[in-house]
């Protein structure tokens, strides 16, 4: 299967960053890169090969989605703000077709969103066959800053947890691999992040003042998260810490956890719904 050794990594990714082996988020090292050893430059040009192998995976993924196996791919990510989440759309959705890609960025939810249940807008999104789907944010929003800041009953939020498993229990019975992925910046970094917004014109649009009021839960976020974790990772649905102050592993760890979930599909090229042998014939009589 896919578990052979992988170029840099002495444990493959999807179990060096598991939750289950990391150990708790409030006692997790946003500056380590666990299971990998190499530097930024190995890891830079590791990236771009692991890349090239990500790209033919994904467009198997698309063949056999046109060929009518329902598979598909979806990549949660969440991550305090300045985390990096757009980096890893831009930077690893950015080396596959991005005709295979389903990206979908959740926000606050909008006044018709509130009229449905917090999984409505989230059943809209989800990847078709054939498709790798990123979530930026996601359903998991709705038991963080919503637990945070009470934005419905404890009463109500406490249930959410269950309802996820069932929700992602259902879309990998109907083929989709679901891959979850906390990116875990410092709170020193964060502060760096912010920073550099303030201080660059064309980082301006990034800077959001509410951010900072967001950065005086940090506690109460870390233990939200942990509430998440240890209610909903599993073997099926697993979720993985990122460490995200190096953007560079961020970026190639989050690459590998694909590459592996691909791989774990065991998938072919669709073979030909036509007469081959009839059709070379046909076109070698083409003028
Ligand atoms: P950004 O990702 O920077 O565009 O910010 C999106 C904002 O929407 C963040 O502050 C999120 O916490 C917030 N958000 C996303 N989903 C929810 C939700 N279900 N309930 C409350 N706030 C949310
Ligand atoms: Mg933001």
């Amino acid at each position: 299967m896919s578990r052979h050794r992988k170029p840099g990594w002495g444990e493959p990714a999807a179990e060096a960053l598991r939750v289950t082996s990391t150990g708790p988020i409030a006692e997790f090292d946003a500056e380590s890169t666990p299971g990998f050893d190499g530097d930024k430059e190995f890891g830079e040009t590791l990236l771009a090969e692991r890349g090239q192998v990500l790209a033919d995976l994904q467009e198997l993924l698309y063949a056999n989605g046109r060929a009518g196996d329902n598979r598909s791919v979806l990549l949660v990510l969440q991550g305090m703000d300045t985390a990096g989440k757009g980096g890893i759309v831009r930077h690893v959705g950015g080396l596959v077709d991005p005709q295979g890609l389903a990206i979908k960025g959740f926000g606050k939810p909008t006044e018709e969103e509130l009229e449905h249940d917090f999984l409505w807008r989230i059943r809209k999104a989800v990847p078709p066959a054939g498709r790798i789907g990123i979530f930026d944010r996601s359903h998991y929003e709705d038991v963080l800053p919503v637990r945070v800041h009470n934005l419905v009953p404890e009463s109500e939020w406490s249930g959410r947890y269950e309802l996820i498993n069932e929700f992602e229990s259902e879309l990998v019975a109907a083929g989709t691999t679901v891959i979850k992925c906390a990116l875990v910046v410092s709170k020193d970094e964060q502060k760096a992040r912010l920073t550099e917004r303030l201080e660059r014109t064309d980082k301006y649009w990034k800077y959001n003042p509410g951010d900072i009021d967001e950065r005086g839960f940090w506690d109460d976020y870390l233990e939200a998260y942990q509430a998440i974790f240890d209610k909903t990772d599993n073997d099926d649905a697993p979720w993985h810490l990122i460490p995200a102050n190096k953007k560079w592993f961020a970026r190639l760890a989050v690459c590998e956890l694909l590459i592996d979930a691909l791989e774990k599909l065991e998938l072919n090229w669709p073979k030909a719904d036509f007469d081959v042998e009839a059709e070379r014939a046909r076109v070698a009589e083409l003028d």
